[in-house]
C-alpha cells in the first residue's frame, strides 16, 4: 500500500447553479467527519467566489478546471493562476481529454499551463489519456509517455508538486472503468517515468479518473500506485462521494 495520503478530486465539469452548488455542499460538509484523505473539487470559474464562501474553514479544497498559460494581458476569455489563487482555488486540472479533445490542447501547452500555475502556487493536476482507439492499437504506454514526458521537460525541477491524473479517455463517463489491474499497469508506467526523471518522484501522486463510482472506488484504491481519484458524474451526488472519500480514508 502506498505512503502517499490518498487524494479525491471532484470534477464539476460545465454543471452546477447557485442553488444546486449549495445544497450539493452542505451535504458534503455534513458527511466529512469520517473523511481523513485530502479532498477538493473543481468548479466551473464562476462558481469559484461561492464556493470560496461554502468551503472556508471547511476540509475541502478548492479546484479549478483550466487556467491561461498567460500571466495576464489581452487574452480575452482566459482566466490568470493569480485570478484563481484570489479565491482561494489550490488545485487546477489541466489537459483534461475534453479540453484536448474541444479546445486542441497540445501537450506542449498543457505542460506551459501547468508551469504557470506552479508559478501562481496552485497544484497543476494534470491529465493523460490514451482513447479506445490508441488502446486496442497497443500504444497506451506510448501515448501517456509522450504526454508525461512533456510534463516533466517544461516542469521536471518541481515534478513532486504536480499531481498526475490517469484517465483513459474510453472510461470517462462511459461507465466502463479501467479494470484495477489496468489501471495499476498504466500507473505503474507513469511511476517509472517520474522516477527516471526525479529522485523526488516517489511524492507524485498519481490519481485515476474514468466512471470511479462508490462501487468501484475500494478495488482502484487499494493498487499499490493508485494514490486517488478524479471523479467526474459521481461526484455531483454528495452520498457517492462521500462513500469514496470515506474509502480513500481507510
Ligand atoms: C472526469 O471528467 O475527469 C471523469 C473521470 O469523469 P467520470 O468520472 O464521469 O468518468
Amino acid at each position: 500500500m502506498s505512503k502517499r495520503q490518498k487524494l479525491m478530486v471532484g470534477n464539476w465539469k460545465m454543471n452546477g447553479s447557485l442553488a444546486a452548488n449549495a445544497s450539493l455542499v452542505a451535504e458534503l460538509l455534513q458527511g466529512m467527519a469520517e473523511v481523513y484523505c485530502h479532498a477538493a473539487v473543481c468548479v466551473p470559474s464562476v462558481y469559484l467566489s461561492q464556493l470560496q464562501t461554502l468551503l472556508a474553514g471547511s476540509e475541502l479544497a478548492l479546484g479549478a478546471q483550466d487556467v491561461s498559460p498567460h500571466e495576464s494581458g489581452a487574452y480575452t476569455g482566459e482566466v490568470s493562476a493569480s485570478m484563481l489563487k484570489d479565491f482561494g482555488v489550490r488545485y487546477c486540472i489541466l489537459g483534461h481529454s475534453e479540453r484536448r479533445r474541444d479546445h486542441s490542447e497540445s501537450d506542449a501547452l498543457v505542460a506551459l499551463k501547468a508551469q504557470r500555475a506552479l508559478a501562481g502556487g496552485i497544484t497543476p493536476i494534470v491529465c493523460v489519456g490514451e482513447s479506445l482507439a490508441e488502446r486496442e492499437a497497443g500504444e497506451t504506454e506510448a501515448v501517456v509517455k509522450r504526454q508525461l514526458a512533456a510534463l516533466i521537460q517544461v516542469n521536471g525541477h518541481c515534478i513532486s508538486e504536480i499531481v498526475v491524473a490517469y484517465e483513459p479517455v474510453w472510461a470517462i463517463g462511459t461507465g466502463l472503468t479501467a479494470k484495477p489491474e489496468q489501471a495499476q499497469a498504466v500507473h505503474a508506467v507513469l511511476r517509472a517515468q517520474l522516477q527516471a526523471a526525479s529522485p523526488h518522484a516517489d511524492r507524485v501522486s498519481i490519481l485515476y479518473g474514468g466512471s470511479m463510482n462508490a462501487a468501484n472506488a475500494a478495488t482502484l484504491l487499494d493498487q499499490p500506485d493508485v494514490d486517488g481519484g478524479l471523479i467526474g458524474g459521481a461526484a455531483l451526488k454528495a452520498p457517492d462521494f462521500l462513500t469514496m472519500l470515506k474509502a480513500a480514508s481507510r
